[in-house]
């Protein structure tokens, strides 16, 4: 079995929303429990804290634009104190798993300390904020999270907020939705820059990616998107925006939600693993072998029938073996590729 590192799940906010929940114990709802991970072949992944969206009452779930597209509303703006309270529970909850005394999951911060998880048969765990509405306008909070282990930072998930603005849930639809970063966010990624937090790319507006690319340091990454050629919805990337995080030794994570997979933008489970396939090797053409990992999107998304869970991983590696990939690119695409970005990204 190859060892797997995910860039994306919404694990914290499924316990947040569901307290009763056991990570430990194989649980029947849900996609992650740490006994389906190990099924897996799980080795490590970006834990996301996302404060979750609200909803307008009354409003309509979804919209039929006047080209005959659909879309949803963009989720209103949640307010600091409320994003502060939500985000405060689920570094909470990381925290209490990580002091299990059996330290099966572990908080890590550094490339090393994935390895020596990695090697001790536990769970790496990646502390990742999807959306900055944590933060306040001064930044003094990105330290004390930094502190907490914080390392990773979607500057928004698919609303706005001080630093910048994320695409809207809409097919077909170009990225090039919104504004940019705001002169806030422009403080943000230089801040993240110093203390070595991973920038993520996937949710921001086309112009608030290039305007990363202009200012950030770091390699360029979309930890859970897909290519726009195959699937053009707006969380997916364009291929001038693939050139540009080819560019940097950048990467990006393949998403599993259906909805951002199937070229016709529809969430049916019965999708099958080969479009998929079709993505990676679009990614694989523009990014290289080594700019493609993946980043499933598990407990927060419609996941292919075919994977199901997070113990259906490794069908995913094989449909890639199966579809000619060799050993070595099934390992990069698994977990190498993340830990190289993560190196440079973070240092040794
Ligand atoms: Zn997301």
């Amino acid at each position: 079995m190859i060892p797997v590192i995910d860039g994306h799940n919404d694990t914290l906010l499924l316990h947040l929303e569901q307290p009763d929940r056991d990570f430990f114990s194989r649980q029947e709802s849900g996609h992650v429990d740490l006994e389906r991970a190990r099924e897996g072949g799980l080795a490590g992944a970006f834990f996301a804290v996302f404060p979750p969206a609200r909803t307008v009452p009354g409003a309509p779930a979804t919209f039929t634009r006047r080209d005959g597209t659909t879309a949803r509303p963009v989720p209103p703006v949640v307010e600091r104190a409320e994003a502060v309270d939500a985000t405060n529970a689920m570094v909470s909850q990381l925290l209490r798993w990580d002091a299990d005394p059996e330290r099966r999951v572990r908080l890590v911060r550094s490339v090393a300390d994935i390895e020596a998880a990695m090697a001790d048969g536990a769970l790496a765990a990646i502390l990742h904020f999807e959306g900055a509405e944590a933060i306040d306008l001064d930044l003094a909070a990105l330290d004390v999270y930094h502190a907490a282990g914080l390392r990773s930072l979607g500057i928004v998930w698919s609303r706005a907020n001080a630093f910048g603005y994320g695409v809207p849930f809409a097919f077909p639809s170009s990225p090039d939705v919104a504004p940019g970063l705001t002169a806030h966010g422009v403080r943000l990624v230089k801040r993240c820059n110093e203390l070595r937090i991973m920038l993520d790319l996937s949710h921001i507006s086309e112009r608030g990616f290039w305007d990363v690319a202009d200012l950030s340091e770091a390699p360029l990454v979309a930890t859970h998107s897909n290519a726009h050629a195959v699937c053009p919805s707006p969380r997916n990337l364009t291929d001038a925006q693939l050139a540009a995080i080819a560019g940097t030794q950048g990467l990006v994570g393949l998403n599993f939600n259906t909805g951002f997979l199937a070229p016709d933008g529809s969430s049916d489970p019965e999708l099958p693993l080969e479009v998929m396939v079709r993505h990676v090797d679009h990614l694989v053409d523009k990014l290289g072998i080594d700019g493609v990992a993946l980043g499933s999107d598990l407990d927060g998304a419609t996941m292919p029938a075919a994977i199901g869970d997070v113990a259906g991983m490794q069908r995913l590696l094989v449909a890639l073996q199966d579809a000619g990939y060799d050993q070595d690119s099934l390992e990069k695409i698994a977990y190498r590729n993340w830990l190289r970005v993560l190196r440079l990204t973070w240092g040794e």
